[in-house]
């Protein structure tokens, strides 16, 4: 992990979220909770079959009709670094009718979830950003707001936006700048 910016309680670095080793990261999932591609699928491979268990139960208890997007839903991490993992489902671009408030939901939610478990350190990856197709740039913005609007609330919490590419990195820098 490569940090490439660092202000107050908020860092912008590059690297695999898979391999952040704090008390949790927020995985960019789908409704079903079952498993999917990109950082989804890393999270699962990394953390190994019984997290998928664990979404199975959740979808058997909690959320029988999965995942409504903007909600988070916690599992242990497994074999992660990471102990818990957040999973939240981001909006699909071109399908949403608000998808910057449902982009925010995302990280509101799972950074209240975060200060109710009491963790320190979180990091999240660029949600809805890649299959998804929520441009960078605006999604920069968003993620921007929702930090400086919420962190001030939340002394006690760190949180990185891990970036899988440092081309991602300098989006975000130069857009929430
Ligand atoms: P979504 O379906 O929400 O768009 P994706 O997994 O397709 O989710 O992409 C979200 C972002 O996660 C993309 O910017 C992608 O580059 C990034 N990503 C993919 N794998 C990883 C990883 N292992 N660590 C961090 N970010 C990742």
């Amino acid at each position: 992990m490569q940090i490439h910016h660092r202000q107050g309680r908020l860092s912008v670095a590059e690297g695999d979220i898979t391999r952040f080793d704090g008390d949790a990261i927020v995985n960019a999932a789908n409704r079903s909770l079952l498993g999917g591609g990109g950082v989804d699928g890393a999270i699962h491979r990394a953390a190994g079959p019984q997290l998928l268990e664990a979404c199975r139960e959740l979808r058997r208890t909690i959320w029988p009709d999965g995942l409504p997007v903007g909600q988070v839903a916690l599992t242990p991490g497994f074999r992660l670094p990471a102990e818990y993992v957040v999973h939240t489902v981001g909006p699909v671009y071109a399908e949403s009718e608000e998808p910057r408030g449902q982009l925010a939901a995302c990280y509101r939610n799972a950074l209240a979830l975060a200060a109710d478990q009491g963790f320190t350190r979180l990091a999240f990856p660029a949600i809805s950003t890649g299959v998804y197709g929520y441009p960078s740039a605006e999604a920069a913005r968003v993620v921007a707001d929702v930090m400086r609007e919420r962190l001030p609330q939340l002394p006690a919490l760190e949180v990185t936006l891990m970036f899988f590419s440092a081309a991602d990195a300098e989006t975000f820098v130069q857009a929430a700048s």
